[in-house]
């Protein structure tokens, strides 16, 4: 009893309405549902994991099921990682699978001509075309805008610099007053655009876009708000002086103008204006969205073969050779075009020598020597090292927020101008107090720098890197001669960008990893290059020619891996941003090595973002340590079935009474007394009820609706699955009293696997075929059971006390 006294104390006891919120302060009698709300509820804890129950059986739950619960969040304590890793029950599945209902067989059966498949399969390949136009558009406008903005700001601050910097003038806190009020001002309009208009545009959106191509329904994820508050919030999250890049964001942003193009409709005052609908289907859109991503990250690199394999890799879950030609294709048109737009501005269109938004320029030498390999091994190492230490950090970093910070919208808008106040005033910190002046010009002719601190002898090396955006910053890093930095230097620069990198990464603003993790690590490959350079002055390459920016690239591709994890494509992409293959194995080596090293320690930064926001998504390879679990271990039963043919008010009432998302149709087994038994004939989605019982698609027993006929699959297509709600459907008595016919919707060949099925082959069936839902049968071919992907998901292997074992989330 005393356990059980201790549990209502971890636990509050709070009314659950129907849609399984919770509800407290409302009046409940008996009967009502109740869940069990955690001390750190409304961060991780949602209905849906706190399960429900009635109030008579409080009690008797709190003694036995959540006793294992309580005893996790004793040994753990509540901010225990492992609870983190909840799933969240707000993220539903997509249905990628194409429902095979007898509305979709006759549409096969049509007879097409020729002509229109050839004009079908033109439109598809104009709709990728579009779309690499599309991204092209939208990178070259966010990249114009930033430069020339961020060169006003830059050539202010300079004139201030320069201005109060003599003993004359004597006026310091005027352009730290300048600094610190534009890049708060800028910031605090880059989070209340993405707070306000759309949270989802937060952050760099490729874990989002991820979890999108995986399966899961992200609402708002490719909204026209979502656009808006990302491409406008990149350019003013830059200006804003974060510690941040707009690569990762053009990503998303490709990805959003590819659900567009696709869909063919414009929002207009929460209505569609619809324009053509060939590619509405989820399977449709998560091909496109696949090539936008691909576009984005092509359009920012400059890398079309980088950007399909980063698709491949980081992004899309299902895959075929024509897919792969076909965003590849996007992404070689995002890449010229934005290569000609940027030519273009510059007043060249024909030279077309401007392929991405951010290059690494040729380095004059990127020759190598074998004996350099252990250093470059040396470095992808303590890659890996800071990668994982920036991930945890920014682990810990995203807790905290979720638990006390992001509860209040203004709070969030408050730290990202608080952030941005800090980088101003750190970076005028270190300019003024480490006095790093040289003589030596930087690589950039055009770059800003000051001449604070230095009494007219050459101009302060610290400020290279502050008066530029961080591509700038990164170029400087990278090419910069080998005299343009000091060691002190070099080390101050490293650490405070470092941990305005973690801080910087999960405010509400739309910014990118990828450019701060290669600035990181090009400052301490730098470091290491002058470290290499003293220690072995004739030995090697490097030291004759006294040319760090080599291994400055290794430093940057070492951070990236460490923190990101991805290989090929990082690989791929930084070999066609320096345009030199020979130095390739090097990157290789330096990813991988980086990667290996991080996966020691951590999962990569984007799989913490997912696990962090409890997406259930489905990795490549079932779980390990799964092999002795079967399918009815982990399945749902009893079954809740509908008949062919169902009375409308029982339907109606099993949907108000359970959120599944999916139902299989049985036909009545003759011989028996219960009709919820008998041979499965297909399945039909709770979305498909909806939309048939909005449509009042239903009559009395014995007749045919007469609006049967008139439905087709575009009406299924045209309604968003979660747009409709089984609250806002009202029947009359006299309807419920009618039959709803599912035998055209349903789908007659659900997959299904009888019970002695292994894990390892449910996760590769739900994995292979983008599954929903899994039907499990008996030998007589009754549904038994139900599988969905959070079923699925909910088994990890964790390591306890130095052994690997199965957890299952609850
Ligand atoms: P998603 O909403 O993303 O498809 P989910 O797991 O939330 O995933 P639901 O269909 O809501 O999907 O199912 C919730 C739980 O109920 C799952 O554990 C599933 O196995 C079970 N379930 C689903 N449909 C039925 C059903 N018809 N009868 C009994 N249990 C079901």
């Amino acid at each position: 009893m005393a356990e059980i006294e201790e549990l209502q104390t971890m636990f509050t006891v709070v009314p659950v309405s129907n849609d399984g919120q919770f509800c407290e302060g409302k009046q409940t009698g008996n009967g009502h549902k109740f869940g069990l709300k955690s001390p750190a509820q409304g961060y991780d804890v949602e209905a849906d994991q706190s399960d429900t129950l009635t109030q008579n059986s409080i009690t008797s739950l709190l003694s036995s099921k959540f006793r294992d619960v309580a005893k996790r969040w004793r040994q753990y304590g509540v901010d225990s990682p492992r609870f983190r890793k909840r799933l969240h029950s707000k993220w539903e599945s997509m249905n990628y699978e194409i429902i095979d209902s007898q509305l979709q067989r006759k549409l096969n059966e049509e007879k097409v001509s020729k002509r229109k498949l050839a004009m079908l399969m033109l439109s598809n390949w104009l709709v990728y075309f579009a779309i690499g136009i599309g991204t092209a558009l939208m990178a070259a406008g966010v990249q114009i805008i930033v430069e020339l903005i961020a060169h006003q700001k830059f050539s202010l601050l300079k004139t201030y610099l320069d201005k109060c910097s003599t003993d004359k003038e004597n006026c310091l806190y005027q352009p730290i007053l300048i600094w610190m009020s534009i890049n708060v001002g800028i910031t605090l309009l880059a989070s209340a655009l993405v707070t306000y208009l759309q949270p989802m545009a937060a952050g760099s959106g490729i874990p989002l876009i991820k979890s999108y191509l995986n399966g899961v329904r992200i609402p708002g994820l490719l909204s026209l708000q979502a656009f808006v508050a990302k491409c406008v919030g990149v350019v003013l999250s830059i200006l804003g002086g974060l510690a941040c890049g707009k690569e990762g964001p053009m990503a998303h942003s490709g990805g959003i103008i590819a659900a567009g193009i696709g869909k063919g409709r414009i929002p207009w005052f929460k209505k569609y204006i619809d324009l053509y609908g060939l590619f509405r289907t989820d399977h449709n859109i998560r091909d496109l969205v696949a090539a936008g991503a691909a576009s984005g990250v092509s359009a920012a690199f400059g890398a079309p073969v980088g950007g399909t394999l980063f698709s491949v890799e980081e992004a899309a879950s299902f895959w075929n050779t024509e897919l792969v030609w076909k965003v590849f294709f996007s992404a070689m048109v995002a890449c010229f075009s934005t290569n000609f737009l940027l030519s273009a501005y510059e007043g060249h269109p024909t030279q077309l020598s401007n392929p991405g938004l951010v290059r690494f320029n040729t380095f004059p030498n990127l020759t190598f020597d074998l004996i350099e390999i252990p250093v470059f091994i040396i470095m992808a190492a303590i890659g890996g090292l800071i990668g994982s230490l920036f991930v945890v950090m920014n682990y810990k970093l995203t807790v905290f927020r979720q638990k006390y910070l992001h509860r209040k919208k203004w709070i969030k808008v408050v730290e990202a101008s608080l952030v941005s106040g800090v980088s101003a005033l750190a970076a005028f910190v270190l300019m003024f107090t480490i006095k790093d002046c040289t003589t030596a010009e930087p690589y950039n002719g055009h770059a800003f720098n000051t001449t604070m601190g230095c009494d007219g002898e050459g101009h302060n090396a610290m400020s290279t890197m502050f008066l530029t955006t961080p591509e700038g910053c990164l170029k400087a890093l990278l090419h910069d001669s080998y005299d343009n930095y000091s060691v002190l230097t070099l080390v101050l620069f490293v650490t405070v960008f470092f941990f305005l990198g973690v801080w910087t990464y999960g405010l509400s603003v739309s910014s990118g990893v990828f450019i701060p993790s290669l600035t990181i690590g090009a400052a301490w490959g730098r470091l290491i290059g002058l470290g290499v350079i003293q220690l072995f002055p004739n030995q090697v390459l490097t030291s004759k020619a006294k040319d760090v920016g080599k291994y400055a690239l290794i430093g940057a591709a070492s951070q990236l891996g460490g923190c990101l994890r991805t290989t090929i494509s990082l690989t791929v992409i930084i070999v066609e941003c320096t345009g030199d293959i020979t130095f390739g194995l090097c990157i290789m080596l330096a990813l991988m090595i980086s990667k290996w090293v991080g996966d020691f320690f951590t999962t990569g930064l984007y799989d913490m973002n997912v696990e962090v926001s409890g997406i259930p998504l489905l990795s490549w390879e079932p779980p390990p340590l799964c092999d002795h679990v079967y399918v009815s271990d982990f399945m749902s039963q009893p079954v809740m079935t509908f008949l062919p043919v169902e009375k409308v008010g029982h339907v109606y009432e099993c949907l108000m009474g359970e959120s599944f998302n999916g139902f299989p149709i049985i036909e009545q087994d003759p011989n028996c007394d219960s009709r919820y038994k008998g041979k499965l004939r297909g399945i039909i989605l709770r979305f498909q009820i909806l939309v048939l019982l909005s449509k009042k698609v239903f009559c009395q027993e014995g007749q045919v609706p007469s609006n049967q006929n008139s439905i087709t699959l575009k009406d299924f297509q045209k309604t968003s699955p979660v747009a409709v709600r089984i609250e806002d459907i009202q029947l009359t008595d006299q309807e419920k009293q009618y039959v709803i016919d599912f035998r055209p919707f349903m789908n007659q060949t659900p997959y299904t696997v009888s019970l002695n099925f292994s894990m390892p082959r449910v996760f590769r069936l739900f994995r292979g075929l983008g599954l929903r839902h899994l039907v499990v049968v008996s030998d007589e071919f009754e549904p038994i059971g139900m599988v969905t992907r959070k079923d699925l998901a909910k088994y990890r292997a964790e390591i306890k006390k130095g052994m690997l074992h199965m957890e299952h989330l609850t």
